[in-house]
């Protein structure tokens, strides 16, 4: 590993001390810690942007998450950084999530607005720092301050001053590490590139439709055209696209990253965090690319009205719930309200949800 990456050796540490592993390195620890939480198992069901029961074979937050941790891997070991600390931050970067995707949250930030709102990067923090109840001697799993920091992406000013150091970045507007930064673009790489294939997959993105991004259309164009272009064929080559395209990207990142760094001349993690600019980037023209799948994606995805109407669904079966539980306040699980203010302890219990728990209670109030 580099000198600047993440070790061990100049780790911050935990808040509550505990011994070294005989056979981990604090990092795979951390990650070990994630797999075995309740909060990553309800992953599986919580809706990245089709709803479960929309079908099968759609990407939930489980395994989105799985894929940004693949591509963070394979661009920290690329970039000889901390892969085990990459992998550990994309394992927990969702785990906030609210159920029904950014619908659940737009919703659950509406109701909490004047009780501080909801963001859902500090409740993936609040989850592993105090949500998760599996250690007799402390609340939340005990990560190491460099996985609390890749896992609170962004951050609010007025929710950082209360944070401690894991918030001071946000204030001093310094840099995370290099490791937290490629889980930060692996993230946008993976879901742009996933909904484009899931709204393929659903029907609502038609080839015709995928044509009028560019990025796909030039893919597209460049591969042998020599097969019979039967469904299934056509089917293949769309995920052959999409393929290339992600190829694209990981490999713009990785060659990008590494030329920004060697000129930055950063030599030590301190470094790295005093930087004026992250140095994990993609060059000017594939970032271009990039922010074309989001915009195409915004405007033939995510507001299409089949998305929508599952949408609209999800908000008030959230908003129903968060009304609920604010006026019957007895009836949310104790454990919830050890923490902190009465819709605090609400957010937390709605948003820790799966999308099917949210709609079963949300039915048996009924
Ligand atoms: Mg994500």
């Amino acid at each position: 590993m580099k000198k600047y990456a993440v070790h061990e050796a100049n780790s911050l540490g935990r808040e509550h001390l505990e011994n070294k592993s005989p056979l981990r390195n604090d990092f795979q620890r951390d990650r070990d810690r994630i797999i075995h939480s309740s909060a990553f198992r309800r992953l599986m069901y919580k809706t990245q942007v089709f709803v479960n029961h929309e079908g099968d074979m759609f990407r939930t937050r489980l395994t989105h998450s799985l894929e940004v941790s693949q591509i963070s891997r394979g661009v920290a070991r690329s970039l000889e950084l901390n892969e085990d600390l990459s992998e550990t931050i994309a394992l927990a970067h969702d785990l906030g999530h609210t159920p029904f995707g950014h619908a659940g949250q737009d919703a659950l930030n509406q109701c909490m607005k004047s009780h501080g709102g909801f963001e859902h990067n500090y409740q993936s923090l609040r989850v592993v720092d105090k949500l998760e109840k599996r250690y007799v001697n402390f609340s939340g799993l005990n990560l190491t301050f460099e996985s609390r920091e890749g896992i609170l992406k962004h951050c609010s000013t007025k929710n950082a001053s209360s944070l401690g150091k894991v918030g001071e970045r946000f204030l001093n507007k310094t840099q995370p590490s290099l490791e937290a930064q490629i889980v930060d673009i692996a993230d946008s790489i993976a879901y742009n590139i996933h909904d484009l294939e899931d709204g393929y997959r659903s029907g609502i993105l038609s080839i015709s439709k995928l044509k009028q991004l560019n990025f796909f259309a030039e893919n597209y164009r460049n591969l042998r055209d020599d097969l019979n272009s039967n469904e299934a064929v056509e089917k293949v080559r769309v995920y052959e696209t999409l393929r290339y395209m992600m190829f694209i990207l990981i490999n713009d990142v990785t060659s990008h990253s590494r030329k920004l760094i060697s000129e930055s001349n950063i030599k030590t993690i301190d470094e790295v965090r005093n930087h004026k600019t992250t140095l994990i980037n993609l060059s000017e023209p594939v970032q271009n690319y990039l922010n074309d799948c989001r915009v195409f994606l915004r405007a033939n995805l995510y507001e299409h009205p089949r998305v929508n109407q599952m949408t609209s669904d999800a908000q008030r079966i959230v908003v129903d719930l968060f009304n609920y539980f604010a006026d019957n306040f007895e009836a949310l699980p104790s454990h919830y309200k050890i923490h902190e203010k009465k819709h605090r302890s609400i957010a937390d219990f709605l948003s820790g949800m799966t999308d099917r728990f949210a709609n079963n209670i949300h039915k048996s109030l009924k």
